[in-house]
């Protein structure tokens, strides 16, 4: 009989108990007892799930406090020796200050897991790091699945991939140094775990789907040679992407089998089927494990059954990567459209898509003629809604221009003709579009949620917010207003909410890093704009000053890869469909008399593929799609973007594609590393490198912003540089913002009179 089995499930719990836990716990309304208890039993209570959908084998290990990276390396006893902790008797609260600072050290960094939107905290890399085997905790987890008559599959990150992932640290050094010592503890770990009768570890090497050098293939080979001995047996799994470039040396690897995603890459199936080895099982990862859609079980099915019958018993069945990137439970959405909903499957329905499957390959079609037919049902009236499909949408796709995504005129053009009314003084001073949300302008709009504001009232809150926020900015003196963002809650949720073909869950989080989650929109169908989302707010700013307001939408490639889209549609025309919209938008701004329009786009460098192949044709479509978004408006009307949060060096040229006359991007952090990128490349239009971290409470001091803007004069033709800080403002309060305005616009005049003398 086939095996069912997960990567990994969610751990935040249908209800974010594990987030509510965390919070208790920071906050000390629970003791540490209770905390490891409660997870204790929210553990318990995921694998009897899985239990209930035949799932023999459960993922043990996949459970985390905070996040799995650290956990891995708490494992092998390699936390940082700056914090002073004893690996060996680490205590809880020692755990959460790794991974959220305290007075002495900051937290580990925190970075991006692949191409998803779950944070890792990154390892930190000595030439001196130790390691010894810590597997006290994973033996705890272990014995309590055997204890509720489980088998214990424990989830190990791999050797290689802990080490690809984490930074050195004092100085530049090949990472693969560590391996040998690196091994020594897994294959101790290993050895523990058998003892305990655990008879498969899977061991993710998610690496393996990037594009891998070769001195980390060779090791990958010997490392694997060397942790075979005395081991569990080994499932080694892969994700995210193909890893067909290295079929060969996987099938030679001694381990005793192999976890494909055949979801984001089913193309690879052949290679490995291909003389697949005889003593080995091929978990197939057959059902999507990252968007929510539900399984097309015919089609799935037809797929497997050759498999099956050439595998037998070594076909194993599997969602195509951890459930964490999976909302938990479709049930409890009761407030979705009945047919929206039928179309959809969160993790504790991928569980009933294993079970059905396996029963149909075992007893044949027939034995699950309900669900097949359920499942058709879904997948033909999907296909046929008319909630999804908008031939007007494709016909004005179809009918654009083919310079539809080109301005009139080159930037030095556009830049005179903005110029000519703008008048801005040389380093013009500007923010990135939010100001505090305070608990008044939450509350406010909590309660027109639920209905208790009626809409004028809430417009006329939301009127006195601007209102504040543009005699504030005026009293600063910055040079370009922004209403300030009072009415969103979200970057992206604002507009899926008024945009057609979004649709929102009550629960369908999805950790983003520790007690952090997110509620992506389900971008479901064709997307329009009924009517203008943003003009009335920036219409209003506008009214209340002689300085120029900047209006401020959210781009099509952040609104893309911040939701759940459909699986219909290449991503490249979904992202066009949001253009389109978008772009109604900027040119209703412009008639509205908004001249100055900002369109973000922080989430541009995350949606790069994994493998390097992939890079310039993803460039080349979200460039067009943020370039269609802007284009149409007057050569006078300026056109900015912004970006925060991601290594943009090596998508420089792209950014510059994207022909936004100023870009205003987040460097502080990095001391203006990425400054000098841009002046290698020569970055053609006009850049606001933010001058101060927004993420801190703390107000940059006159030197500080000094000294990065004359960095930035050195690389920057002084009529191509504006000032303004790192990122939106919303998470701060106003006394920060105006301590900290204040210093940036007396810096930005000082230098501007020094410029000008
Ligand atoms: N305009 C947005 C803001 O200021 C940009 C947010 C972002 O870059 N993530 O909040
Ligand atoms: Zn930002």
């Amino acid at each position: 009989m086939t095996t069912l089995h997960l990567l990994g499930f969610p751990r935040i719990g249908a209800k974010r108990e594990l987030k509510t836990l965390l919070e208790s716990y920071w906050k000390q309304e629970i003791n540490n007892e209770k905390l490891l208890n409660a997870s204790r039993e929210l553990r318990q209570r995921h694998w009897l799930l899985q239990k209930g959908a035949g799932i023999e084998q459960v993922p043990v290990g996949d459970f985390s406090l905070y996040d799995h990276v650290l956990d891995a390396q708490l494992l092998v006893g390699a936390i940082p020796s700056r914090f002073g902790f004893s690996a060996a008797t680490l205590t809880t609260q020692q755990y959460f200050e790794l991974a959220r600072g305290n007075d002495q050290q900051a937290a580990l960094e925190m970075t991006k897991w692949f191409d998803t939107n779950y944070h890792y905290l990154v390892p930190e890399w000595h030439t001196n790091t130790r390691f010894q085997a810590q597997t006290a905790q994973l033996l705890a987890q272990v014995h309590e699945a055997q204890a509720l008559g489980l088998q214990a599959k424990p989830v190990l990150l791999g050797p290689l991939s802990l080490l690809w992932l984490g930074k050195t640290k004092d100085q530049a050094f090949d990472k693969l140094a560590l391996l040998p010592t690196l091994l020594h503890t897994y294959q101790q770990i290993l050895t523990t775990l058998k003892a305990s009768q655990v008879e498969w570890v899977q061991i993710d090497e998610p690496i393996l789907a990037l594009d891998l050098p070769s001195d980390w293939l060779e090791a990958l080979a010997s490392s694997y040679q060397q942790l075979q001995t005395g081991s569990p047996k080994l499932l080694l799994a892969t994700y995210f992407d193909s890893v067909a470039e290295h079929a060969d040396l996987l099938k030679t690897l001694p381990v005793a089998g192999l976890h494909l995603d055949l979801v984001r890459a089913p193309q690879q199936l052949a290679v490995f089927l291909d003389h697949w080895p005889q003593d080995k099982v091929l978990s197939a990862g057959i059902i999507d494990g990252r968007n929510i859609w539900r399984t097309d079980l015919a089609k799935v099915l037809d797929k497997l059954q050759p498999l099956a019958d050439k595998l037998q018993q070594r076909l194993w069945l599997a969602p195509s990567c951890s459930l964490l990137h999976s909302p938990f439970d479709l049930a409890t959405e009761t407030q979705l459209d009945a047919d929206i909903k039928s179309w959809l499957a969160f993790a504790v329905q991928r569980l009933n898509e294993l079970k059905t499957l396996r029963c149909g390959l075992q007893y044949g079609a027939a034995a699950i003629a309900d669900e097949l037919a359920g499942s058709n049902h879904a997948q033909q009236q999907r296909r046929a809604s008319h909630l999804i499909h908008q031939p007007s949408v494709q016909q004005r796709l179809a009918a654009l221009a083919t310079d539809a995504d080109r301005r009139h005129s080159p930037y030095p053009v556009r830049a005179a003709a903005q110029q000519a009314w703008l008048k801005l003084p040389l380093l013009p001073t500007t923010t990135i579009g939010s100001f505090p949300q305070t608990s008044e302008i939450r509350r406010a709009r909590a309660a027109f949620k639920r209905g208790e504001l009626k809409p004028e009232q809430y417009q006329q809150q939301m009127e006195q917010e601007i209102k504040l926020a543009i005699q504030r900015q005026e009293a600063l003196d910055l040079d370009v207003l922004v209403h300030g963002e009072a009415e969103r809650n979200d970057m992206v949720e604002y507009f899926g909410e008024q945009l057609s073909g979004f649709v929102f869950t009550t629960n369908g989080w999805v950790q983003s890093y520790g007690s952090r989650c997110v509620k992506p929109p389900i971008l479901f169908g064709d997307v329009t704009r009924p009517q203008a989302m943003t003009v009335q707010w920036a219409r209003y700013a506008q009214s209340l000053t002689t300085r120029p307001v900047k209006g401020m939408l959210t781009g099509p490639v952040t609104i893309l890869q911040w939701s759940f889209v459909r699986n219909d549609l290449a991503h490249s025309e979904v992202c066009r469909q949001i253009a389109l919209a978008l772009n109604d938008e900027v040119r209703d701004l412009e008639a509205a008399g908004i001249r100055v329009i900002q369109i973000d786009e922080p989430a541009i460098r995350e949606g790069l593929p994994l493998k390097r192949a992939g890079h310039s044709s993803y460039l080349q479509w979200a460039g067009q799609a943020f370039r269609l978004s802007s284009s149409g408006v007057a050569d006078s009307t300026q056109i900015h973007t912004h970006m925060c949060y991601s290594e943009f060096g090596d998508i420089l040229p792209a950014i510059a594609a994207l022909d936004a006359d100023v870009i205003t991007i987040e460097t502080s952090r990095s001391n203006m590393e990425l400054l000098q990128d841009f002046a290698k490349f020569a970055y053609p239009n006009a850049i606001g490198p933010g001058v101060y971290d927004i993420h801190s409470p703390r107000v940059p001091q006159v030197a500080e912003v000094q000294h990065l803007l004359e960095k930035a004069l050195q690389v920057i033709p002084q009529e191509r540089l504006w000032v303004n800080p790192d990122c939106g403002l919303k998470t701060r309060n106003w006394p920060e913002v105006e301590a900290a305005l204040t210093v940036m616009v007396s810096v930005s005049k000082t230098l501007r009179a020094q410029l000008t003398a």
